[in-house]
């Protein structure tokens, strides 16, 4: 198992929820609670889930009982088709399976109600199969974990996390695993307020690395942002020092610190064989909330004549742009955590 899947367990083991739905292995009574779970407070589900089970303890007694008696039973919980989907797929598994919930997921997954999150859900926790179960609250701790600044309501940024956690899946106790998860989500990786401090997971988590935990996740209500190239410029001179700017000329994420960049790729006043310049492009994003920026990185090495010259002379040509009224400095890796910066900026830092 990962080191970050030993580490999550072992907090889990110390730490879980005493849930009702965690004392069964019963696959019926685990998706009732995962059904009941969706879009509604933990809290809010604990009595409500207690009723229901010891007036339908089988599915084959859902399947049999009234829709007033289900809806009867699911009042206060809200959203009631779910109630409804709930019915009707345990009039499916008496009718067509015995009674028995299928071990089929591709059977499973066609019951009416069961999306792609309920089986993964049942399968994990009632069967021990390799699922990830990723929610919303999982999407929160992935895109915390790997520093993904992606609007997490898309469909593209939920497969990229889905596949970026599944090689930490305990393969052993996968149910234990998306739990774990569900856990620290709701007790110590929180919404607005991170803990980072008495996170398990904080020796593995680039958010919090970046200092980008309480940026993420990235979530621009669905709507799509442009997509802007960019370029940023990291360069260096022979101590190893990175030159800084800060501009006061009005434009965007003026006032910080920051590398020069210029909102194109520029081509021609640079060239990548030219030996002034040893060029490393590396390739990587960074979303806001108006625009997302595809970034270009070029590392440059400089050398002692633009050391001696005043920068605004050398690095003005190259970004294309004039930037004026701007301030530079050469500073040590070391230094860069004194300057305050956005976290665009942070988060290149963390490629060089
Ligand atoms: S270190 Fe912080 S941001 Fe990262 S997973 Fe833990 S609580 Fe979340």
């Amino acid at each position: 198992m990962s080191q970050l899947g030993v580490a999550l367990l072992k907090w889990y083991d110390q730490n879980k929820r005493d849930l009702p739905w965690r004392q069964t292995s019963d696959p019926y009574q685990i998706w009732v609670s995962e059904i009941m779970l969706q879009q509604t407070r933990v809290e809010a589900v604990l009595e409500k889930y207690r009723r229901f089970i010891v007036a339908l303890p089988r599915v084959v007694d859902l399947a049999v009982a009234s829709e007033e008696d289900v809806l009867g039973l699911w009042q206060g919980l809200g959203y009631y088709s779910r109630a409804r989907n709930l019915h009707k797929a345990a009039k499916q598994v008496s009718e067509q399976y015995d009674g028995v919930v299928p071990r089929d997921y591709g059977v499973f997954r066609s019951l009416s109600g069961v999306g792609e999150y309920t089986a993964n859900a049942v399968f994990s926790i009632a069967f021990q199969e390799p699922y990830l179960a990723m929610d919303g609250n999982l999407l929160r701790v992935a895109s915390r974990l790997f520093a993904v600044s992606e609007n997490i309501t898309t469909k593209s940024a939920k497969n990229h996390l889905k596949d970026l956690l599944e090689p930490y899946l305990s393969r052993t106790r996968p149910g234990d695993f998306n739990q774990a998860l569900m856990d620290l989500a709701s007790a110590i990786c929180l919404p607005k307020k991170p803990r980072c401090q008495g996170c398990p997971l904080i020796w593995y988590c680039q958010a919090e690395k970046l200092s980008m935990a309480e940026a993420l996740p990235n979530r621009s209500n669905g709507k799509a942002v442009p997509v802007v190239p960019v370029t940023i410029f990291v360069f260096y001179n022979k101590n190893g020092e990175i030159l800084i700017r800060r501009r006061n000329d009005g434009a965007f994420l003026q006032g910080l610190w920051e590398l020069p960049w210029v909102e194109q790729v520029p081509t021609e006043q640079v060239s990548e064989t030219s030996p002034k310049y040893q060029i490393r492009d590396a390739l990587t994003s960074y979303t806001f909330s108006h625009k997302q920026w595809l970034i270009q990185l070029r590392q440059c090495s400089v050398s002692q004549l633009e050391m001696d010259t005043s920068p605004e002379k050398w690095v003005d040509p190259i970004l294309v742009e004039p930037t004026p009224n701007s301030e530079y400095q050469w500073v040590s890796v070391d230094q860069l955590g004194q300057y305050p910066m956005s976290t665009v900026f942070r988060h290149v830092f963390s490629l060089v």
